[in-house]
């Protein structure tokens, strides 16, 4: 599967806002938005064009880039939203949130959306029981995600769990440290998504 592979802080640059794909260094003196926070490039800190496209447009490319997904991807999730019952753009962060990479994020399982990936990809996690390293696997209402046995002693896992409590957890899901389990109590709500994100200007992008 492709991925993107340049540098993830431009995203958080030309979007204008702290998107924390970097985990810890997000919250550090590190972050390379708080010290230069205007977009990327040489005409970076020229004033933009407004207009409802561009708007639109890069309201589309932040949801991407928060979820770490790129256009197809993006696409395919966005026509599964728009088939389901209910308001589009909610069934779209819905959807995103449950992928189970971003499951295992807002567990606190791993620092940044981008491990969670790297993690679920390296076989450290089960899904009620079995095997599961496809990120994009859509966790549902009653599943058990835990670490594997072998990998509870994996640095990236042990760190990301001290450092979560400072984060928050979301109430649709909850984690038994002591057992390295996490159940989803249900499905996401779009009230507990802090990120500014208007989901109405992507249904009006691709509606187009
Ligand atoms: Fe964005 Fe984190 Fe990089 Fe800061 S450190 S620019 S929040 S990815």
């Amino acid at each position: 599967m492709a991925r993107y592979v340049g540098s993830v802080c431009r995203m958080c640059r030309r979007e204008g806002l702290k998107l924390f794909l970097k985990g810890e260094r997000c919250f550090s003196e590190k972050c390379a938005f708080d010290r230069r926070p205007y977009a990327p490039g040489q005409h970076g800190q020229a004033r933009a064009k407004q207009s409802d496209y561009r708007e639109q447009l890069r309201e589309k490319q932040k949801v991407k880039r928060i979820y770490g997904l790129l256009e197809r991807q993006f696409r395919l999730f966005f026509s599964r939203a728009e088939r389901m019952r209910g308001v589009t753009g909610e069934n779209l962060l819905s959807l995103l949130e449950r992928r189970l990479d971003s499951t295992v994020f807002r567990l606190g399982l791993a620092a940044s959306r981008i491990e969670a990936r790297q993690l679920v990809r390296h076989n450290h996690f089960t899904v009620n029981g079995k095997k599961v390293n496809i990120p994009s696997y859509l966790v549902k209402a009653g599943d058990e995600i835990e670490v594997k046995e072998r990998s509870r002693k994996v640095a990236k896992i042990s760190s990301a769990m001290e450092a979560s409590d400072r984060r928050g957890r979301v109430t649709w899901l909850e984690l038994d440290k002591k057992a390295f389990k996490g159940v989803v109590k249900g499905l996401p709500v779009r009230e507990e998504l802090t990120l500014p994100i208007n989901e109405q200007l992507i249904v009006e992008l691709y509606s187009k």
